[in-house]
């Protein structure tokens, strides 16, 4: 077996390491503030091909290219006046912009596509480890394919501390769930191809049109859009049964199955009662999710019963987009 990842802090020292380290065609695990993300230089289609390798990915699912200045965008992506629009009003932060991809991007990263995913990411890190590497990075979710996303440097190597070497630290990620992906190729026809932080009215409220949902289908043999939207995806190996509102009797009798609440139940406590804020506030609750299913999929419980999130804001699209991801079966 290969030697284990190591953790690092984000001292000066550390990140100018790490860098180095993408800068010769290396892989980090680094914090962004949507999930870890294991990077890559994004112009490099042998160093990107190990991310592929790292995690199990197939080779149809593409990668977000992570910037740290606007002028990359331009560098990497044929840029329209509804990408500069989403640019200026959210970046940096969980907004993927979808867009035509310029030549300079390799084949690999777009998993063939003629288009390419790129964000600027908010985390001090991240930026910093972008600042110091002077490369776009290619950078998807830390962990084998599949699984739920790290939202720790634990997470990380939990799942790939045998198949990497280098995780930098930052703490828990203060959004918890990946980025909202917009495909803006038609700017007069925006879709919402993945729910996150950034919800949909939000964008539609910066670009005067209505925003679709979901990804245009297309011919079978061209890779897929947009691979967080596979049924199956984010998934913990137990069992996860959803319910629209749960109640504390719920949990009474079946001890072997855990009860995930959104807020805090009223009532005493019980070895099988979680919740995912105390006050069920939605932030607080995608901060937590993948870290809680984490745990309770470790935890041996026969099954996980999770309460989905009240339609009333934007974020709770993103958490039952993961909650639903996370129950498909098979
Ligand atoms: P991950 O960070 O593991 O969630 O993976 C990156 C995500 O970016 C994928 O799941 C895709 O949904 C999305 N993505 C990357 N490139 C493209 C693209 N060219 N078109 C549409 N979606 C993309
Ligand atoms: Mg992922």
């Amino acid at each position: 077996m290969r030697a284990a990842a190591q953790i690092f802090s984000g001292t000066p020292r550390n990140l100018a390491r790490l860098a180095g380290v993408l800068r010769a065609g290396g892989l980090v695990a680094a914090p962004t503030e949507t999930v870890y993300g294991l990077a890559a230089n994004a112009l490099d289609a042998t160093a990107c091909a190990e991310i592929f390798r790292a995690k199990g990915r197939p080779s149809t699912d593409p990668l977000i290219v992570h910037i740290r200045a606007l002028v990359e965008l331009d560098e990497l992506a044929v840029v329209n006046d509804a990408a500069r629009a989403l640019a200026q009003a959210y970046w940096p932060g969980p907004l993927t912009l979808v867009l035509p991809k310029r030549p300079i991007v390799p084949a690999i990263v777009s998993a063939g596509l003629p288009s390419v995913a790129v964000r600027m990411p908010a985390h001090p890190m991240f930026r910093r480890l972008l600042q110091l590497a002077r490369l776009p990075l290619a950078a998807p979710s830390a962990n084998p394919f599949g699984y739920i996303s790290p939202t720790t440097a634990a997470h990380v190597r939990a799942g790939l501390g045998t198949r990497i070497r280098h995780i930098l630290d930052g703490g828990p990620c203060p959004v918890g769930v990946e980025s909202t992906i917009v495909d803006v190729r038609d700017p007069a026809r925006p879709r919402l191809l993945r729910p996150g932080a950034i919800t949909r009215a939000q964008l539609e409220k910066t670009l005067g049109v209505k925003v679709a949902v979901g990804a245009r289908r297309t011919a079978p043999h061209t890779a897929q859009l947009a691979p967080g939207l596979l049924p199956r995806h984010y998934s913990p190996r137990t069992p996860v049964i959803l319910h629209d509102r749960l109640a504390p009797g719920n949990a009474r009798g079946a001890a072997q199955d855990a009860w995930v609440f959104l807020a805090r139940p009223p009532g005493p406590r019980r070895a099988n009662i979680f919740w995912l804020d105390a006050r069920g506030d939605l932030r607080g609750v995608a901060r937590r999710l993948f870290a809680v299913l984490r745990r309770l999929d470790d935890a041996g419980f026969a099954r996980l019963h999770v309460e989905r999130a009240p339609d009333r804001d934007g974020l709770a699209h993103a958490i039952n987009d993961r909650l639903a991801r996370a129950a498909a079966r098979g």
